[in-house]
């Protein structure tokens, strides 16, 4: 039963209309467990039900807004109800909602994998597609191992993971990542990794620039490799910044270094571009910055500009041949997803890309990071924030206890909480990870919006450090 709350003649239309979130809010916890979720802090936490997007603000059923700072989990490009992607999504569902993805094709999915074949690095040329990012790195370690065994070399069964890393929540994708949070309770069911030291540049010494943290870190991958090349079938990289690592970010040199040391050891470089790519870092993909293609891209959450799951991952020619075999070889990679290549995600993806293909999109990221980079300036002299760093449309800042030695808020204190907290009470959807409070909004705010996300966030922090 629903509770009711009294309405009488002098109750304002402010109570009827929290009263339309509250009620939400009770059926939505009578029944839904949700991601990433204690659901007991839901007891203290409000659950926010939005009703309705427009642009880069959410708009719950009290008709609050809220500044989407986080772009929906960094999946959001061009804002909310975007109307050129509801538009062509429209046509769509009108048209082919979905067709079974083997022996069959539809011509938007034909038309998706020229454009990203053109769009990605020089020599992807296969594109196989998958519904969500954790399904797009399964199918990349999945086809790293397999090509190796199809040219006989079953005895590589191993990945390189970086510390720090996050590749998504499936099993595999778990096994290859680093993040404590996530791992540690389901570490006895998952694959190990070897470990390599992240080139994140706040993990240098006092001083020690980006570009040498980096050139450190690939000397130690090296001799990685140099014990465990020849049972490694590849090595996965989030490019240039480790996003759900808490922002983390490293020198593109990294990345041209790495994959000079994939060619010299004979394995692969996948590169995860599912937070990265898509313009977040200031180029379309964050592995042009070092010049690098790498064996496999996986590529989500900005391919449809928000709208609808759908991932895939390019690789390249001679990585299919190796699976190219008369049917009894048996070498084919049998993977599929009853989803694969849905025509309707496939069409917000293309109209996506139209809009980056009409737009000066990039051009325009660059004015509105540097407006950020400006704004978040101030606080590197901020007594409790040891470092403020960004790549393009991607700003983080470190909260510390204590700013000479770095030390770190114990993470029982949950001091992003009481942020995220205040950011709902002051219109701002800010979802700090652990003590990194970070900006990754839609490409659509304005500069005025992101002073709104800023002095949100400098207030907030002002809250969670007293
Ligand atoms: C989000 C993310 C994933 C997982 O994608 P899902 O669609 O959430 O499964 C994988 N890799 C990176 C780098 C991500 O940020």
């Amino acid at each position: 039963m629903l509770e009711q709350h009294p309405r009488g003649p002098d109750h304002s239309r402010m109570t009827q209309q929290a009263d339309a979130n509250a009620s939400l809010a009770q059926r939505d916890l009578r029944h839904i467990w949700h991601p990433c979720t204690q659901m007991h802090d839901h007891q203290v936490v409000p659950m926010v039900p939005i009703v309705r997007g427009e642009g880069p603000w959410l708009i719950d059923a009290n008709g609050r807004r809220y500044l989407d700072g986080i772009s929906s989990w960094w999946t959001n490009l061009f804002g909310h109800a975007n109307p050129r992607i509801a538009a062509a999504l429209a046509e769509q569902a009108n048209t082919l909602e979905h067709v079974i993805f083997a022996g069959f094709t539809h011509p938007v999915a034909i038309e998706l994998a020229e454009r990203l074949v053109k769009i990605t690095p020089q020599g992807l040329e296969k594109v196989f597609f998958a519904d969500n990012g954790s399904a797009a790195v399964e199918v990349a370690l999945k086809m790293s191992f397999h090509y190796w065994l199809n040219q006989r070399h079953g005895e590589k069964t191993r990945f390189i993971a970086l510390t720090g890393s996050y590749h998504g929540e499936t099993l595999g994708a778990l096994s290859v990542s680093d993040v404590a949070l996530y791992r540690k309770t389901y570490a006895p069911l998952l694959l190990t990794p070897l470990l390599a030291p992240s080139p994140d540049a706040y993990e240098g010494e006092p001083g020690e620039s980006p570009e040498h943290v980096a050139t450190r870190r690939l000397e130690a991958m090296r001799v990685l490799l140099e014990r465990h090349a020849h049972e490694t079938c590849a090595v996965i990289v989030e490019p240039l910044v480790q996003c759900a690592g808490g922002m983390r970010m490293y020198h593109p040199s990294y990345l041209s270094g790495l994959r000079a040391l994939c060619n010299q050891y004979n394995v692969h470089l996948i590169a995860d571009e599912i937070a990265v790519g898509f313009g977040r870092t200031g180029t379309l993909f964050a592995c042009e910055q070092a010049s690098v293609a790498p064996d496999f891209m996986c590529l989500s959450k900005g391919l449809t500009g928000g709208t609808l799951p759908l991932s895939a991952v390019l690789t390249r020619q001679h990585v299919y041949e190796a699976f190219y075999a008369e049917y009894n070889a048996g070498k084919a990679f049998l993977h599929s997803h009853s989803y694969t290549g849905n025509p309707l995600a496939c069409r917000a993806a293309l109209e996506t890309l139209n809009i980056f293909r009409d737009e000066p999109v990039l051009e325009r990221n660059r004015a509105l990071a540097s407006h950020l980079a400006a704004r978040l300036a101030p606080l590197h002299d901020h007594p409790n924030v040891a470092d403020v760093r960004q790549h393009g449309m991607i700003a983080a800042v470190e909260l510390v206890a204590d700013k000479a030695t770095r030390r770190a808020f114990p993470a029982e204190e949950r001091r992003g909480l009481r942020v995220y907290l205040h950011g709902l009470e002051h219109g701002a959807l800010l979802r700090p990870l652990g003590n990194v409070i970070y900006f990754m909004p839609p490409y659509v705010v304005n500069e005025g919006q992101i002073d709104h996300l800023v002095d949100v966030a400098i207030d907030g922090i002002a809250r969670a450090i007293t």
